[in-house]
């Protein structure tokens, strides 16, 4: 049976020979996930270390160890472990654009995967129930087809025993594109974005959730979700995404 299926993934191969999402290279039929080459996944970087320990921003290893950083002091309490397996480069770049804006739904499964690997931390583990993603609007949703946030939610939580909950979070508010903004416009743009539905503030309260998004370029989409939810009596948001862009590194 086993060898039968082989010939016919073989020949089905033939005929839709798989490449890599992300170089185009042929990829080969005993790559467990046929969607990104190993050569690409090699090639992912995590994030620079030494990090600090609640946001993982990279820190400067001659200060002082502190349960904070720069980055993350005047973050809201409620923020936990802010995780991401990779630091923004050429291929996590290649992944969330084809997963985004290629219609490459399927490579969300493998990105999931990655996440769902790092783990982050016990606290979260031991807490945690839920997992948010980070809702799109009505307007890109009917243009992808897909939240592509909420296909890493899923395969987030089916791979860490947590439940995805798309129902627990709404865009209130249509925002432009946040891509050429600056950080301040950024915050500014996704302010009160976002609103928990009056059915979903009982659920949340004193619940410590897992939001997610692809990209943490500078958390302001993911610290306005953190506001919503925190505002609706949730106690604790742990944030993941797949890739964050590391400004220390897209500088060199
Ligand atoms: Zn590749
Ligand atoms: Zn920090």
């Amino acid at each position: 049976m086993a060898l039968l299926r082989d010939a016919w993934t073989g020949a089905l191969d033939l005929v839709f020979a798989p490449v890599c999402v992300a170089c185009r290279a042929p990829v080969s039929t005993y790559e467990k996930e046929r969607r990104v080459c190993r050569l690409c996944w090699m090639r992912c970087r995590p994030l620079p270390v030494p990090r600090c320990a609640r946001c993982w921003s990279p820190v400067d290893p001659r200060r002082e160890p502190s349960p904070v950083c720069r980055t993350c002091a005047e973050w809201p309490a409620g923020v936990r472990a802010i995780r991401s397996p990779y630091a923004m480069g050429e291929v996590p770049r290649a992944l969330v654009h084809a997963l985004k804006y290629g219609g490459w739904s399927s490579v969300a499964e493998p990105m999931a995967e990655r996440m769902a690997a790092m783990g982050l931390g016990s606290e979260t583990a031991e807490e945690a129930r839920w997992v948010v993603p980070v809702p799109t609007s009505a307007a890109r949703l009917r243009e992808r087809g897909y939240n592509q946030a909420a296909l890493l939610a899923r395969g987030f939580a089916a791979r860490t025993g947590l439940v995805a909950r798309e129902d627990l979070l709404r865009r209130v508010r249509a925002t432009a594109t946040q891509t050429a903004l600056h950080p301040g416009e950024r915050r500014a743009n996704v302010a009160r974005a976002f609103a928990v539905p009056p059915s979903g503030a009982a659920e949340l309260r004193g619940e410590h959730v897992v939001l997610v998004d692809d990209v943490w370029t500078t958390g302001a989409t993911a610290l306005s979700c953190v506001e919503a939810l925190v505002e609706a009596g949730t106690r604790a948001v742990s944030v993941a995404t797949f890739a964050r862009v590391v400004p220390e590194l897209e500088r060199s």
